[in-house]
């Protein structure tokens, strides 16, 4: 049962699971349980290089940033749980109760 499930393992769901692991004392956090699935293989920076990018060394691949953005959310924020391998095939219900149908499990929110 999580209180918030976050579907893809790209930037954008990434960035969301950073945002909630950092405001984990907050009192809109604490107590919820959060997790992600980290699907990454078909995300947009699987093909990308980065040459512009502020912070960014030049030549770094999108595919890199990818596999340490899952480490570096493991690292720093533990209590995300991180929900590897998994592809969402359909969400089912209606606020407040949906459950999560991946291609080798299902989830309660
Ligand atoms: C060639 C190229 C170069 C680029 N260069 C730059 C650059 O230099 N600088 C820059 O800022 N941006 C760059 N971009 C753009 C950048 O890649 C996108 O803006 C960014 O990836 C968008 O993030 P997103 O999280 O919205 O989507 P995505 O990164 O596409 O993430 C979506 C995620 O959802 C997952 N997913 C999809 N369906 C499911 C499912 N059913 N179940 C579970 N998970 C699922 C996917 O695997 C993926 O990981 C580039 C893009 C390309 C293609």
């Amino acid at each position: 049962m999580f209180d918030v499930l976050i579907i893809g393992g790209g930037v954008s769901g990434m960035s969301c699971a950073l945002v909630l692991g950092s405001a984990k004392n907050k009192t809109f956090v604490t107590d919820k349980k959060i997790g992600i699935f980290t699907h990454q293989k078909n995300s947009s920076l699987q093909e990308a290089i980065f040459y512009n990018a502020y912070g960014i060394t030049p030549g770094k691949l999108g595919s890199e940033l990818l596999t340490e953005s899952t480490q570096d959310l493991a690292t720093t924020y533990p209590h995300i749980t991180q929900i590897p391998n998994e592809k969402v095939m359909k969400v089912e219900g209606s606020y407040p109760e949906f459950t999560v149908v991946t291609n080798k499990n299902s989830y309660k929110t």
